[in-house]
């Protein structure tokens, strides 16, 4: 199924539908096709060991795709719109769920500038939709550490640009540096900032962390070219509820290379909606590479894993109140 909403100026959000999922008519003029007015939002509902199905953080994708409209200079969908199209999609859709306390429903709730109209300037239509998809879990068969590639060729967000924004150029922009990886033999791409080309921003689809030798953790800080990924602020609650300390500054491609050979970086993963926390087994740039640790899993990053996913699933206490029970 899908769930659309129009929008037009002077008439605000109207015509809510909750429909058959099929082709949308559109004008080769929209102005979407040309100068890429779209943003969108990913996140999973799951089921509960009680047969309820529930969503993690909804909210703060809400709030998310606020930011991302204002940054792309579109409209806001009110918080509860978001929610509440977000609820009806699950109710039509929730035979998709897989099975088992494993798989989960993927929602991907979207808005894109539907004007016919070819100039550059903020469209006065829009079209929201949301659609779901069913995902088994991530990993098959246990976590597997990812390897990732430092592209020296591509950055992903400059300063002012739209990196913090989950817009749908970014991802584009992206493409060729995911090639690149898939190339040089890695799953996923790290991106260094734009400035320096020094430090490291985020991957392709996740943000990453550092587990230094004091057991205490590093991340990038949100300067506005990386993504504000909701389960990095999840693992930066969760971490420091454990009194773990995390420090948000930025870490050097460098850093890395020397603290993973040295011990003073023991661990390093990646986390994000899809595979909630990922450990980085191994690291290539043009010229070298490096294992992180044995490569393996560290005992931070499993310990913190089985954390979030206990919670996203219903099988330990709540304590942030991120679970939202929709069924
Ligand atoms: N960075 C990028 C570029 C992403 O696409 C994602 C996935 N949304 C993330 C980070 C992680 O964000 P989240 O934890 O909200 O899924």
């Amino acid at each position: 199924h899908m769930v659309t909403i129009r929008y037009a100026d002077g008439k605000g959000w109207y015509e809510p539908r909750v429909e058959a999922r099929a082709p949308i008519p559109m004008d080769p003029a929209s102005a979407v096709l040309h100068y890429a007015q779209e943003i969108f939002e990913g996140l999973k509902a799951y089921t509960l060991p009680d047969g309820g199905i529930a969503m993690f953080r909804p909210d703060a994708n809400a709030t998310r795709f606020a930011q991302s409209a204002q940054r792309m200079a579109m409209p806001q969908l009110p918080e509860e719109t978001f929610l509440q199209s977000l609820r009806e999609i699950i109710a039509i859709d929730r035979s998709w769920l897989p099975p088992g306390d494993e798989g989960s429903l993927y929602l991907r709730p979207f808005a894109y500038a539907s004007e016919v109209f070819l100039g550059v300037r903020p469209s006065m239509e829009y079209l929201y939709l949301v659609i779901a998809s069913p995902v088994g879990p991530y990993f098959s068969g246990g976590v597997k550490p990812v390897s990732v590639w430092v592209t020296p060729d591509f950055t992903r967000a400059a300063p002012g640009g739209t990196g913090a924004a989950k817009c749908g150029g970014n991802y584009a922009a992206g493409l060729s540096a995911q090639a690149e990886a898939i190339e040089n033999g890695c799953d996923q791409v790290v991106y260094l900032d734009a400035v320096e080309r020094k430090y490291i921003d985020e991957l392709g689809g996740m943000n990453v962390f550092f587990v230094l030798d004091d057991n205490s953790l590093a991340t990038p800080p949100l300067t506005g070219t990386i993504l504000p990924g909701i389960t990095r602020d999840s693992v930066i609650k969760l971490a420091e509820r454990a009194g773990r300390k995390v420090v948000e500054r930025p870490v050097s491609l460098d850093e890395w290379r020397t603290g993973a050979a040295s011990g003073a970086i023991r661990e390093a993963f990646a986390c994000g909606t899809a595979a909630v926390i990922t450990p980085i087994g191994s690291v290539k740039y043009a010229g070298g590479g490096f294992t992180v640790a044995d490569g393996g899993t560290g005992e931070v990053t499993s310990e913190l894993r089985k954390q979030l996913v206990d919670i996203q699933r219903g099988r330990a206490e709540d304590p942030f109140g991120w679970v939202h029970r929709v069924l």
